[in-house]
């Protein structure tokens, strides 16, 4: 039953849902408190859209589903999102 694979398989979509690039980001999770790098989540692809679970507790953190061509992203599981800011474009 536990077939999944690891957070690195959901970089690029969850990027593009958020905008920003997300492959240094990192998540604390709801039910264990524990924080952990995107890409060290277990990822559950055979379900609807993508489901991200805590590596520590399993808790469901991230839920990404596309519909009608809209990456709707559920962070019901997550106490904090923490991803660099925007790199701002050189001024001089
Ligand atoms: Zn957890």
């Amino acid at each position: 039953m536990s077939h999944y694979v690891d957070g690195n398989a959901v970089l690029g979509a969850f990027s593009l849902a958020l905008g920003t690039d997300l492959s240094e980001g990192s998540l604390e999770c709801a039910g264990c408190g524990s924080s952990h790098a995107i890409a060290q989540t277990r990822v559950y692809l055979r379900c609807p859209g993508m489901v991200l679970r805590c590596p520590e507790c399993g808790g469901v953190e991230v839920v990404i589903v596309e519909i009608d061509h809209r990456l709707n992203v559920t962070l019901s599981g997550v106490l904090a999102l923490r991803i660099a800011p925007p790199r701002a474009s050189p001024t001089t």
